[in-house]
């Protein structure tokens, strides 16, 4: 019996397990590592995967399909041969294929099967990607996140020293772009951020309209059978452009007869919005990080766009660092769900690496809008972003006089009104009739791995004490699993100010604070402050960051040397030219000045460094 891990991606998907102390990749019926995610129903109503589907795109587009990942958890079907799929239906379709290739090439039954997905995946489409393995008759252990697979495989080549990468998947269908924290044998997910509407297909869209016009033809009134073996063609170029500073191709359709070339610098000038769009996610992942841009010491390329030389460029241009692949960038997250095969078999040969994860979404709870009552406001309690498992409070108070209850309705999402978001469960906490605002509550979230949700109430003037442990059901969890994680939820609603290591630096802050004075005293004055607010913040691997960092500024000014390296709006530069600005800008958060300063110019800059390429190869 064996565990394979599955990348499911959104052109193609990989398996991958662990053998003989190695990640290896499962090969398919072809001998090759990618398999195509498309799906053709043929006429005797058979199912056809991978590389002769995807042949049938073009020969019979209405019963063939691709990119069905991009619609997963969300309310859509496709129609194929006389019958209406589900995302999750057609990916249940490439899932069953990969696990017949492993039985096959393995010789031994598929115990569990472990799935990445995009870190920004919602619960929705995490649990519509768990169904796809139902359906496909497999027991699917755990859903992880690419960008921590990814790393995953690189620690388990680089031995390195404690490093933050910045994960830059660039598939066909979408860009994940990860900030992920390696300190010890602890993986962090920082922060995600993406766009799930961009990947490589986008240039394959431009590249095959430019064809078009060279030929005075409108891609959109072509047949659908003629766009198909344009786009065909259109990747090939795309991908002539990733070994060549130009390339050409010849087609032979029924309305385009002829070549066409394509330089670097044409498909840049082309493609600008999508670099802009490229951008975005990038800029929102640091600025949800806590870290710096200049603290990041690796991009890793995930996926089969990260291979395109412009791409490659346009991020050495943007963070001026060594861009990093594992191998070839297609098979970076399915090696790492090898490696995390290994782990849950145990296997002895093999570093125990702990992986922690962030929350992809907000959870909070509803709150009154004066405006308009029926339509309350989204109040989030544990924010976007944040290190899993975590423990927060908000605080809330009664509305209306001699209200009796107040009823938190909960929610998961990022949208500023409660009903935009995913509802997940409610309680209803009873308090004394009073004048409005007399009565507050506490309310605790606290939030783990496996998707359990613990939600403690507690009325402020009288300690009534009320509960509601929400469970994912996605995550098959016996009553006994639950119990566990339950008891170890506990012990993470212990305010970190208690611990020991916490007490000990607030202690040295606050004695420094009374040997100083002036100006020493008001730097002191700044870390303590500082310091309060992390604790506040109760992100765990935040308080123990921020504790190491400051434990070192403040031994040093113990020891009489004058250290004011601390500075919470970290590494301003003084002496910046254009190009600092519009990156210090970035890392500022202050993402409207980086936009309006360099948008124009850094597009010239990008266009005219294509032109004189940089001397190292990227
Ligand atoms: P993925 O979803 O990670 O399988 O990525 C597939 C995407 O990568 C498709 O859009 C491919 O066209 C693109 N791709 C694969 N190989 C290359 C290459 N050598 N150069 C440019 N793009 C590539």
């Amino acid at each position: 019996m064996a565990i394979i891990g599955i990348d499911l991606g959104t052109t193609n998907s990989l398996a991958a397990t662990y053998k003989d102390g190695e990640s290896v990749l499962i090969p398919n019926e072809f001998g090759e590592y990618l398999t195509p995610s498309v799906v053709h129903i043929s006429k005797d109503n058979n199912v056809i995967v991978g590389k002769s589907a995807k042949e049938m795109l073009v020969v019979d587009p209405d019963n063939t399909i691709s990119v069905f990942k991009r619609s997963m958890g969300l309310n859509k079907k496709f129609h194929l041969r006389n019958r209406n799929y589900s995302p999750e239906e057609l990916s249940a379709f490439v899932i069953k294929k990969l696990v017949e290739d492993a039985k096959r090439e393995l010789q031994e039954e598929i115990e569990e099967v472990i799935i990445s997905v995009p870190a920004y995946f919602d619960d929705m489409r995490r649990k519509a990607t768990k169904r796809a393995g139902e359906i496909a008759g497999v027991k699917v252990d755990r859903l992880i996140n690419e960008p921590s697979a990814a790393v995953l495989a690189c620690r388990m080549e680089d031995e390195g020293e404690d490093c933050v990468y910045l994960v830059f998947d660039f598939g066909g269908g979408t860009l994940d772009v990860s900030i992920v924290e390696c300190f010890d044998n602890v993986i962090s997910v920082n922060a995600v951020s993406g766009d799930n509407h961009l990947g490589g297909s986008d240039f394959d869209n431009i590249i095959a309209r430019y064809i078009c016009e060279q030929f005075s033809k409108n891609f959109d009134k072509l047949s659908k059978e003629d766009q198909s073996i344009i786009l065909k063609k259109a990747e090939q170029l795309k991908k002539e452009l990733s070994k060549e500073n130009a390339a050409s191709i010849t087609i032979e359709s029924e309305t385009i007869n002829g070549s066409v070339s394509l330089t670097h610098d044409k498909l840049v000038e082309l493609s600008s919005k999508l670099f802009n769009r490229i951008k975005k996610p990038v800029r929102q992942a640091l600025n949800d990080s806590d870290f710096a841009l200049d603290e990041i010491s690796k991009i890793i390329l995930v996926g089969g766009s990260s291979k395109m030389t412009v791409v490659n460029m346009y991020l050495y241009y943007l963070f001026q660092i060594e861009l990093y692949s594992f191998g070839n960038p297609d098979e970076t997250v399915a090696k790492g769900l090898g490696f995390y095969a290994g782990m849950k078999e145990r296997n002895k040969n093999i570093r125990d690496i702990v992986m922690t994860d962030v929350c992809p979404f907000s959870l909070g709870v509803d709150t009154l809008n004066e405006a308009d009552p029926l339509n309350p406001y989204f109040s989030p309690i544990i924010e976007r972003n944040s290190t899993l498992p975590i423990s927060k409070i908000g605080y809330y108070t009664t509305t209306h006089n001699r209200q009796k209850a107040i009823e938190l309705n909960i929610y998961q999402g990022d949208e500023r009104f409660a009903k935009q978001n995913l509802f997940l469960d409610k309680i209803e906490v009873s308090v004394k009739p009073r004048p409005a605002g007399d009565e507050n509550i506490m309310v605790r979230f606290t939030y783990d791995l496996n998707g359990i949700l613990d939600v403690d109430v507690e009325v402020l003037s009288n300690h009534a004490k009320f509960k509601k442990t929400i469970i994912n059901k996605n995550m098959d969890l016996s009553k006994e699993e639950i119990k566990e994680q339950l008891k170890k939820m506990e012990e993470l609603k212990k305010d970190p100010r208690t611990k020991e290591e916490n007490q000990y630096l607030l202690a040295l802050a606050n004695a420094l604070y009374r040997e100083t004075s002036g100006q020493l005293r008001d730097y002191i004055d700044s870390i303590i402050r500082y310091f309060d607010n992390v604790l506040m913040e109760g992100n765990e691997q935040k308080i123990d960051y921020v504790r190491k960092r400051l434990m070192v500024v403040l031994s040093n000014l113990e020891a009489g040397l004058y250290d004011y390296s601390f500075n919470e709006e970290e590494y301003d530069s003084e002496d910046y030219n254009e190009e600092e600005e519009f990156l210090n800008n970035m890392r500022s958060g202050n993402t409207e000045e980086a936009q309006m300063d360099k948008d124009d110019l850094e597009e010239d800059n990008f266009l005219s460094m294509l032109k004189e390429p940089p001397e190292d190869d990227i």
